[in-house]
């Protein structure tokens, strides 16, 4: 039995200290806030909720597994999985407007047919086979395993099958998420479907390489998923209580602020108060520029081995009081895809990054009654990609926060009928409260690993130059996002529990 120091209390750290804990180590989880679940927060008034941080759950078996192999209650008996149908409702430039079922490629099909016309949804479905060959080579190296020793031939080669396109002499295929659209998809309104995966993770489709197509694939394949009774930050509840039944120890208010190493292995973390915590393991679920601070300085990481990755872009998110009822039959999520989609990138990633006046806004209408005060009042949650904090003075980001929750909900006004007219009131939050909720300093969100484009979208191994010493979550192989930041969790257990020999669960 050894003992274990986990850093944070977000996801990807504690699915490594449940499963630790189950291996018969004694875990102890230092967090500096409150409360556990990092980005998966909770804001409460006046008798309504919302989720701060992701509102839907992908790929839930990652979770289902974790509860398997800690105990005896199924994920489904802690909380209450419900499938998303239609898995979301796209409004685009055009007007043009689609709801897609949940998890039905048939289904799909006949629905972008019926709303984009004849032929669109076959070429959707087509993709959709190409972008399942692209998982089915993907889902082992980028998901199910430990970050190859030989990580270059995951940055070199691009797994999507593209197909063939003749442009003026030349053949070529498409490259990144963009030419994917544009080449294979070819209708605006299915490429800002296409494109609305990779924006809603941060990423620019113009570089996001074509094996982002694995995004959407996820979705289609395996469904869409809300926790009714509370939103996701019940999943985050369940596996903080699952932690707690296999004697997991919290400390909460404990900012870790130092990891002491031994002879080249880690010997433990201290705390703000200066006390010393001896560990034999030390498992980081922090931010990078966090844990370089931790170790004094010193490089986390062998120079051959996949660089940190550092920033990205954020999320404002926009919690709307209405008064009056959730309409039968209203779609739980829709996308309402921007006026204009050149602007909109420009905007985001350019040299001054900004948000576009009509951006893609995804908004989020849950029926589910422990959200609001009563049947006479509805929770609805808005949301959009932003640019990371720049460090401009707080009162800057507040005012701009403040203008852009205003064009938000312009924008979900077109979703929603008589939006304006139904507001009780709004809270805004900015990349300020994700930094405040993470500890990641600017803010930024994590994006899940991908392969091809050079390696940059890749994220480091969860083992470390020092012996010991790993890393979990979303900063760390196989990325961000709630199924990557499970797996991470198996993944760094795993090479905890069997050694460096561990090849990823069969
Ligand atoms: C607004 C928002 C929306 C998102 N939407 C989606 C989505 O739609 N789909 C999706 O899949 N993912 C989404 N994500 C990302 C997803 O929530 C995360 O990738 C996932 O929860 C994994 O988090 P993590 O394990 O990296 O830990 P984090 O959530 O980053 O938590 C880190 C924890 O470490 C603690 N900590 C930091 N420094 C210290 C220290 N020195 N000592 C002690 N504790 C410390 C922090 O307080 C925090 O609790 C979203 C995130 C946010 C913020």
């Amino acid at each position: 039995m050894a003992r274990i120091a986990v850093i944070g209390a977000g996801m990807g750290a504690m699915a490594a200290a449940a499963r630790l804990a189950v291996a018969g180590h004694r875990v102890v989880v230092y967090e500096r806030t409150r409360t556990y679940g990092g980005a998966l927060g909770r804001f409460e008034r006046d008798g309504f909720s919302f989720d701060t941080g992701p509102g839907l759950l992908p790929l839930p078996a990652v979770w289902r597994d974790l509860f398997v192999k800690t105990g005896k209650e199924p994920l489904e008996s802690c909380v209450e999985l419900v499938q998303v149908d239609p898995s979301s409702r796209h409004v685009f430039a055009d007007g043009t407007a689609v709801s897609l079922p949940n998890a039905s490629r048939a289904g799909v099909v006949a629905a972008l047919d019926a709303a984009l016309g004849a032929g669109a949804g076959q070429r959707w479905g087509d993709f959709l086979v190409r972008a399942r060959e692209t998982w089915d080579r993907t889902r082992r190296p980028l998901l199910e395993e430990p970050l190859w020793p030989n990580w270059r031939v995951l940055a070199e080669r691009e797994p999507y099958p593209a197909v063939p396109h003749k442009r003026l002499l030349r053949t070529r295929r498409a490259e990144t998420l963009a030419e994917v659209g544009a080449w294979e998809l070819r209708d605006a309104r299915l490429a800002a479907l296409l494109e609305g995966h990779a924006l809603a993770h941060g990423l620019d489709p113009r570089t996001a390489p074509a094996n982002t197509a694995v995004l959407p694939y996820m979705e289609y394949a395996f469904g869409v998923w809300y926790v009714r009774g509370g939103g996701l930050r019940e999943l985050a509840r369940a596996v903080y209580e699952r932690c707690l039944a296999r004697r997991v120890e919290f400390r909460f208010g404990a900012e870790v602020t130092g990891i002491v190493e031994k002879d080249g292995r880690v010997a433990g973390v201290e705390l703000a108060e200066g006390a010393l915590e001896e560990a034999e393991f030390v498992v980081s679920g922090v931010a990078p520029e966090v844990l370089e601070r931790l170790c004094g300085g010193a490089p986390v990481r062998g120079a051959d081995e996949v660089p940190a990755r550092r920033g990205g872009s954020s999320r404002l998110t926009v919690l709307l009081a209405l008064r009056g009822g959730r309409p039968e039959g209203t779609a739980h999520r829709t996308v309402v895809h921007a006026a204009d989609r050149e602007a909109e990138l420009d905007r985001l990633f350019g040299a001054a990054p900004g948000m576009a006046a009509r951006p893609t806004v995804t908004v989020l209408r849950p029926e589910d009654p422990a959200l609001v005060p009563d049947a006479d009042h509805e929770a609805v949650t808005l949301s959009v990609t932003v640019p990371a904090l720049d460090g401009a003075s707080d009162r800057a980001t507040t005012e701009v926060s403040a203008r852009r929750a205003e064009q938000l909900i312009d924008v979900a006004a077109r979703a929603v009928p008589d939006l304006r007219d139904r507001l009780l009131w709004h809270e805004v939050r900015t990349p300020a409260e994700v930094a405040a909720d993470t500890g990641v300093a600017d803010g930024a969100i994590p994006v899940p690993a991908l392969a091809g484009a050079g390696g940059r979208l890749l994220h480091p191994s969860n083992g470390t130059r020092t012996e010991g010493l790993f890393t979990v979550g979303g900063w760390s192989h196989p990325g961000g996002g709630l199924p990557h930041a499970g797996m991470s969790g198996a993944l760094v257990a795993g090479l905890v529990v069997e050694g460096p020999g561990f090849r990823g669960s069969q």
